[in-house]
């Protein structure tokens, strides 16, 4: 695949721009490790000057009705489902998972830009009555400012519209610094937006030096509000950051979700959704599964039917149609993997399928997908966030011990759960401490719901009328009258 235009990655006021050719940084395809563009390395002196332009910008947005809001998002929703080929194409190449997966994030992607063209028009306030009969007290919302956005290489495209949309919806401005990795998604969509109508400096991309450009946007008082998906680390640095100037913050940050499978479970249901949540995205994904737990009664059958599944998943390329996993992101993802396995291998783990790299003639950072039995607690890998296939099998015989271990964790950001009685899904789904439990399912994330992690896992919540809530301030007027 040809990128044309390479360096031209930072998008202020309205115009593409490049840094001078000293300055840039290389995108590579993680399935080939060959170079597949450069891109403008930006830093502090472009962040600012986004963030006076989206400054300078939010006046005439922020006044816009909800309508007219709407109608650059509902636009660029429609664009975005044009081209769900290219851009899932584009995705794959820069980011490694298979392209239906990849498609089928683009739409995912455009599903925020709908769904916040819709709500664009309804960010209700409130009469509350008053108890002194001389006064009307009413609440409006009003947007925040000026947002910086900054989002991760695993979802490249998703995450930017899941923040980007309930921004713009609420008339926000934004700043966005995507991932080094997975830059041309990011330049995709603000292309979309652009064709949309979006007025200049409204959305504005600069891509560069995390530092200087999280730095940027910390120490700028006209930034109202820092929205952020990565990892804890990064996370909790903003946090500290943001408290000079007591921004508003709204954090995504890392799981280590368990999946419970009871006696009762339907288990071939229980069997392809772990599957499915564990290798999506080769297990890239903040809420996908890291720890199983299975009710000793049905573990043997549970892994059969697991293990057979397993093997037929096809590793590769993603631009394959074949594949079902693709590249890990990079050497150091790889590295983490192969830690967790052979730290828990060293302290007695079985592997019951894979346990290696895969070498398919390929330069990336390709593992086999791989099961491990004999699960002790102090393994790393049930206590780190993994990022890549390796699914651990515990087993538990008592409902509250199981809740016990699932809940052991500072993480609390997606758990699951797969039982067929309707009493025991209510009673364990109140007592786990996570932001998200699916019951019976694996794939929570829609853009109509709130998602989002308790504990270390984050602040707030992204999707549904909650992540557009982020976005808005509450003003209470206190009227006298007569
Ligand atoms: P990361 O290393 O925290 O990076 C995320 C973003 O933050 C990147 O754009 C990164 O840019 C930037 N960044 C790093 N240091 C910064 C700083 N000092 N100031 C401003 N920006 C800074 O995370 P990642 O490896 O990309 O993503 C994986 C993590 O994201 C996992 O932990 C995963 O669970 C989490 N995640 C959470 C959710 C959710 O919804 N909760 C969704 C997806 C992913 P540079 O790379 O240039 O440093």
């Amino acid at each position: 695949m040809k990128f044309e235009n390479e360096t031209q990655s930072i998008f202020i006021n309205g115009k593409w721009r490049a840094v001078d050719s000293q300055n840039t940084d290389t995108v590579y395809n993680p399935a080939t490790l060959e170079p597949i563009t450069k891109i403008a390395s930006g830093g502090k002196s472009e962040a600012t000057e986004a963030i006076q332009t989206a400054n300078k910008a939010f006046k005439t947005w922020s006044e816009m009705t909800g309508r007219k809001r709407s109608r650059v998002l509902y636009k660029a929703y429609e664009l975005m489902l044009e081209e769900v080929n290219r851009l899932g194409e584009i995705l794959t190449t820069e980011q490694g998972k298979p392209l239906k997966e990849a498609k089928g994030e683009i739409k995912g992607a455009a599903n925020f830009l709908l769904w916040y063209a819709e709500e664009a028009s309804r960010a209700y306030g409130e009469w509350i009555p008053s108890s002194v009969s001389s006064k009307r007290l009413l609440v409006i919302p009003q947007p925040v400012g000026v947002v910086g956005a900054i989002t991760p290489w695993n979802f490249p495209a998703s995450m930017i519209t899941r923040k980007i949309a309930p921004a713009l919806a609420a008339g926000c401005t934004v700043v966005l610094k995507p991932a080094p990795e997975t830059p041309l998604s990011a330049i995709e969509i603000v292309k979309i937006l652009e064709r949309a109508g979006m007025p200049e400096g409204v959305v504005n991309l600069v891509t560069g030096d995390a530092e200087q450009i999280g730095t940027a946007m910390l120490t700028n008082k006209d930034v109202r509000l820092i929205t952020f998906t990565g990892s804890t680390e990064v996370g909790k640095h903003l946090m500290r950051e943001s408290a000079d100037h007591v921004k508003k913050i709204s954090l995504e940050l890392g799981g280590h979700a368990p999946i419970i499978v009871f006696d009762d479970a339907d288990l071939d249901k229980a069997a392809a959704l772990t599957l499915a949540s564990k290798f999506r995205n080769n297990g890239q994904t903040c809420i996908c599964a890291n720890r199983i737990y299975v009710h000793d009664s049905v573990k043997d059958a549970f892994s059969k039917k697991l293990t057979e599944k397993v093997k037929q998943l096809k590793v590769g390329n993603g631009l394959h149609e074949e594949t079902d996993l693709g590249p890990l992101i990079n050497e150091q993802a790889s590295e983490k993997v192969q830690n967790q396995l052979d730290d828990a291998v060293k302290k007695g783990a079985n592997i019951i399928h894979g346990g290696k790299k895969w070498n398919g003639g390929m330069d990336g950072y390709f593992y086999e997908p791989t099961i491990l039995s004999a699960i002790d607690d102090d393994m790393l890998i049930m206590n780190e966030e993994t990022f890549g296939p390796l699914m651990p099998i515990q087993t538990f015989t008592d409902e509250d011990v199981a809740i016990d271990k699932a809940n052991d964790t500072d993480y609390g950001l997606a758990a699951y759960i797969f039982t067929e009685t309707t009493n025991r899904a209510i009673r364990v789904s109140e007592k786990l401490e996570y932001g998200i439990v699916g019951v019976n399912d694996v794939f929570p994330a829609l853009a109509e719901a709130p998602f989002g992690g308790i504990k270390q896992s984050g602040v707030g919540k992204e999707g549904g009328h909650y992540g557009m809530d982020e976005f808005l301030e509450k003003k209470y007027i206190s009227m006298g009258i007569k």
